[in-house]
């Protein structure tokens, strides 16, 4: 018997809509698109919302919308998924990385502070695996230095910070909708803000940079756009949205499924006391996009005899994410020093992502802890 590390939940609603859509023969951007979007909108308590390709996609629009220009200086959090960093790389910024809360595996707002200079344009604040990141301290940093707020709300459809959900408190947010994440169109992702003059932006372009022509009737057989931008192609098919919109139905029930499943692992492992699991400070809210655990006794080479001893039961499971300083990319053209961000460099050295997802069996969750206390005593 094998237990995968996720499961997407799928059913005839999304058949049906699917079905629909086909039907309609319409499958790019259109009315499922807008379905979709405004159901977003609604639930994330945001004025606009853009449906597109991936999350990454939707960072890279973020960056471009904001006027990211190559002499400016761009904070990410070293221990995330890799395109968090890479979206400042692709407008020619400099990435900045400031190291993360161990506890949380949050950026540390003490320490993005510190990092900040008279080039700092931007933060890139990752709720990662969920978890909502400390917002109040961020945006009050944001604030004092002038600086944009791009939430990376990749793992965290739905999840709140002090009542208010993520992706709507920065300038902009943006998600995902891979197969890994709380809901998913295959692959997808959406860009939110309340910003009407970034909102303008990110519609052009994810439109190759089309702007309407008011000097030709729309109507007219002739009409063409204008194309003063150099936009991308970065437009949702309906066929995704279409999906997106029966995903959207069954957020709230997904995002409870989640978190019963995390309480029953933090049970399970409360007597596991080699083991840390997730926390989840006061007004942070936590979507269990991934649950993950730390070995604390031990080095690398012991967390992954757990992984191993996971694997030969036919459990999958993951490290956290990766420590994106030490990656060759950013290693060779920053020159960073290896010891340097310490807690992102164990982060990703002692974490493992546990199989987590709507509709995993107690038997199953109880499966996994107790292979991983057996491993433990030997
Ligand atoms: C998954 C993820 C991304 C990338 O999302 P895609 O839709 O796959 O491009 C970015 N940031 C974080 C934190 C993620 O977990």
């Amino acid at each position: 018997m094998k237990i995968n590390i996720t499961s997407p939940s799928f059913d005839e609603q999304e058949l049906l809509l699917l079905k629909q859509c086909l039907d309609s023969k319409w499958v790019t951007q259109g009315e499922f698109t807008q379905q979709f979007e405004s159901l977003f909108k609604q639930r994330h308590d945001v004025q606009y919302a853009f449906a597109t390709t991936s999350c990454t996609a939707a960072l890279h629009m973020a960056m471009v919308a904001l006027e990211i220009k190559p002499d400016d200086e761009v904070i990410v959090p070293a221990f995330t998924w890799v395109t968090s960093a890479h979206c400042v790389e692709y407008v020619g910024a400099k990435v900045v990385f400031v190291d993360i809360e161990p506890d949380t595996f949050n950026i540390d707002p003490a320490a993005l502070e510190a990092a900040i200079t008279p080039k700092t344009k931007a933060i890139v604040v990752v709720h990662l695996f969920g978890l909502a990141a400390k917002m109040q301290e961020i945006m009050e940093i944001a604030k004092k230095y002038n600086l944009a707020v791009v939430e990376d709300a990749a793992c965290a459809t739905g999840t709140n910070y002090d009542g208010k959900p993520v992706g709507g408190i920065g300038d902009i947010g943006c998600f995902s909708f891979h197969p890994r994440k709380v809901i998913t169109t295959g692959e997808g992702g959406m860009v939110t803000t309340n910003n009407p003059k970034l909102a303008e932006r990110i519609k052009i372009l994810r439109n190759h940079g089309a702007t309407a022509n008011p000097n030709i009737d729309t109507s007219k057989p002739y009409y063409m756009g204008n194309f003063d931008h150099l936009g991308f192609n970065l437009r949702f098919s309906d066929i995704q949205a279409a999906i997106g919109v029966a995903q959207m139905a069954k957020l709230d029930k997904l995002l409870a499924d989640r978190l019963a499943c995390a309480r029953q692992y933090d049970l399970l492992l409360s007597s596991v006391s080699e083991l840390t699991i997730p926390q989840m400070p006061s007004q942070c809210g936590h979507s269990y996009q991934s649950y993950v655990v730390c070995l604390l006794v031990g080095g690398i080479d012991r967390r992954n005899l757990l992984m191993e001893a996971l694997a030969t039961e036919g459990i999958q499971s993951r490290p956290g994410t990766h420590a994106v300083h030490r990656l060759g990319y950013y290693k060779n053209k920053y020159g960073i020093n290896s010891t340097s961000y310490p807690y992102a460099s164990k982060s990703e050295d002692l974490s493992i992502t546990l199989p987590i997802f709507p509709g995993m069996t107690d038997l199953d969750q109880q499966k996994v802890v107790n292979i991983l206390k057996a491993a433990l005593s030997t």
